[in-house]
C-alpha cells in the first residue's frame, strides 16, 4: 500500500485494491452515480433482492396466498433472527427475534430485567446515550418506583469505564449502553464492560443501533445478557424495519416480559383461557408481527453476511481512516475538529467533525446531493458504509465540504434558532 497522499487518484488506487466494490451493484440506486451517500447510518439504501423478495410476497404470498401465507409468515421473525445472530452478532441461532421497535423492546427487556433482580431498584444508564433509551429508561423508572442512575459520558470519546464502575452497587439491577455512540461512534468494550457489569451482579443489555452491520458483534463471546439494535440503519432494511431482540439463551426461561401478547404464547391457536409463554425467543414478541419488514432484515442480513463482517470491518477502519486524514488535511485550518475517536479500535462506522456552522454545512452539501447528517450540537456525521461507499465518494464528499467551508457558500441558509443551553 502506498502511503497517504491527499490527491483524488490515492483513492482511486485504494478502491482499485478493494475486493468489496461489487457489492455497490446489489443496490437499487437509479442515480447512485449523482449522489454520494455517507448517511447509512441513519437509512441504508435498498439492496435489489430485498425489492424483488417484498415485490413477491405482496404479489404471491400476499396478493394471491392470503392468509395462507401465514404457515411460513410464523416463522419470518425467528427466521430474520437467525440470519442476523449468525451473520452479524455472533450468537447461536434461536436467541435473537425481529419484532417491534427498538423503543418498545428496550421497554420490555428493561421491565424483565428489574423482575429478575428483585430487590435491586436502580437502572444505569450514560448521560450521552440515545435519546429515546434515556426516555424508556426513566419512563421505567418512574413506574417502577426506581432510580435511573446517568454516568457521565464524554460526547466525543464514548463510556468511561471508571464512571461506570462509580456507578455499581448492589442495588443495580440492570445497566443498558449503547455499543457504538450514535452521535461520535465511539465504540464500547462489550466484553470488558459487561464482566465489570456482571461482577456487580446486574444485567448487562447492549443497544445495537449503530453497531450491528457496522462492526462485528460478539453477544455470545462476550456474555452479554441481553440486546437490542435497529435493522433500517446498516442492515439496509428500510423506514420502520422490526427491531431485533436477542436474549441469552439461559435467560430465556427466567425472564418474563411486561406485554403478554398473543404471539408470545405457548399453542397460540389454542386461544387458552391464561397467558402462558411460549418457550424459548418467541415468548419476546407481542402482537402481529410485521412480515414485510422481517424478510427485508432477513435479506439485509443475508447480503452482510456474504461480504463477511470481518472484511467489511477492515473497509470501514480504512474508510473512517481516511476521512480522519482528510480531515486532518483540509478541514482543520477550516474551523473543523474530529469528534470521533482517533484510535480504529475505539471507533464504529462512522465519523463524526465539530464546527460551529455544522448545521448549516450539512444543508449546504446536501444541496449538491452530498448526504450526511446534523447532530446536535454542532457536529457533522460522516458514515461511509463499507457495503456501497467508495474512498472516491469519501475524497469527493470532503472535497466539497472543503470547498463550501472556505467559500463560505452556505451564508444564505439561515442559521437555525441557537440551542438553549
Ligand atoms: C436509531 C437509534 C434508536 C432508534 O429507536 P427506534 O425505536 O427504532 O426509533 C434507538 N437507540 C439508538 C442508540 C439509536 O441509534
Amino acid at each position: 500500500m502506498t502511503s497517504f497522499s491527499a490527491d483524488r487518484s490515492y483513492a482511486q488506487t485504494l478502491d482499485a485494491a478493494d475486493q468489496l466494490t461489487h457489492f455497490r451493484d446489489r443496490f437499487v440506486r437509479p442515480d447512485w452515480e449523482d449522489l454520494i451517500y455517507l448517511n447509512g447510518n441513519s437509512l441504508g439504501p435498498l439492496p435489489i433482492r430485498t425489492q424483488a423478495r417484498i415485490a413477491e410476497l405482496i404479489d404471491q404470498d400476499w396478493g394471491v396466498g392470503l392468509v395462507r401465507s401465514w404457515d411460513k409468515w410464523l416463522h419470518q421473525p425467528r427466521v430474520a433472527g437467525d440470519m442476523l445472530a449468525e451473520q452479524l452478532l455472533g450468537a447461536a441461532s434461536g436467541q435473537v427475534i425481529v419484532c417491534d421497535s427498538v423503543t418498545v423492546n428496550l421497554y420490555k427487556l428493561a421491565w424483565a430485567a428489574l423482575d429478575f433482580r428483585p430487590g435491586r431498584d436502580v437502572i444505569v444508564t450514560d448521560d450521552d446515550n440515545f435519546p429515546t433509551d434515556r426516555y424508556v429508561l426513566a419512563g421505567v423508572a418512574a413506574q417502577r418506583g426506581c432510580e435511573l442512575r446517568l454516568i457521565h459520558t464524554d460526547m466525543d470519546e464514548g463510556i468511561s469505564e471508571e464512571s461506570l464502575v462509580a456507578a455499581l452497587d448492589d442495588r443495580v439491577a440492570l445497566v443498558e449502553l449503547s455499543h457504538v455512540a450514535y452521535r461520535s461512534g465511539a465504540l464500547a468494550d462489550m466484553g470488558q464492560l459487561t464482566d465489570l457489569i456482571h461482577r456487580a451482579g446486574a444485567l448487562a443489555l447492549w443497544d445495537l443501533c449503530h453497531s450491528v452491520g457496522a462492526v462485528p458483534v460478539e453477544l455470545d463471546g462476550s456474555g452479554a445478557d441481553l440486546a437490542i439494535g435497529c435493522t433500517y440503519k446498516y442492515v439496509n432494511a428500510g423506514p420502520g424495519a422490526p427491531a431485533l431482540l436477542y436474549v441469552r439463551d439461559e435467560l430465556q426461561h427466567q425472564l418474563r416480559q411486561p406485554i403478554w401478547g398473543w404471539f408470545g404464547q405457548r399453542d397460540q391457536f389454542e386461544m387458552g383461557p391464561r397467558y402462558d409463554p411460549a418457550p424459548g425467543i418467541s415468548a419476546f414478541l407481542t402482537g402481529t408481527p410485521d412480515i414485510m419488514g422481517a424478510v427485508a432484515v432477513e435479506e439485509g442480513a443475508r447480503l452482510l453476511g456474504e461480504a463477511g463482517m470481518q472484511q467489511l470491518r477492515e473497509k470501514s477502519v480504512a474508510l473512517t481512516e481516511y476521512v480522519i486524514a482528510l480531515a486532518d488535511e483540509w478541514l482543520a485550518p477550516l474551523g473543523f475538529t474530529v469528534a470521533s475517536p482517533r484510535r480504529a479500535a475505539r471507533r464504529g462506522g462512522h465519523v463524526t467533525l465539530r464546527h460551529d456552522d455544522a448545521r448549516q454545512l450539512v444543508q449546504a452539501l446536501l444541496r449538491t446531493n452530498i448526504v450526511t447528517d446534523y447532530r446536535t450540537p454542532d457536529r457533522v456525521r460522516i458514515s461511509p458504509a463499507p457495503l456501497y461507499t467508495s474512498f472516491t465518494h469519501v475524497w469527493d464528499g470532503l472535497d466539497r465540504l472543503r470547498e463550501i467551508a472556505a467559500s463560505k457558500s452556505y451564508a444564505d441558509i439561515p442559521p437555525e434558532q441557537p440551542l438553549v443551553s
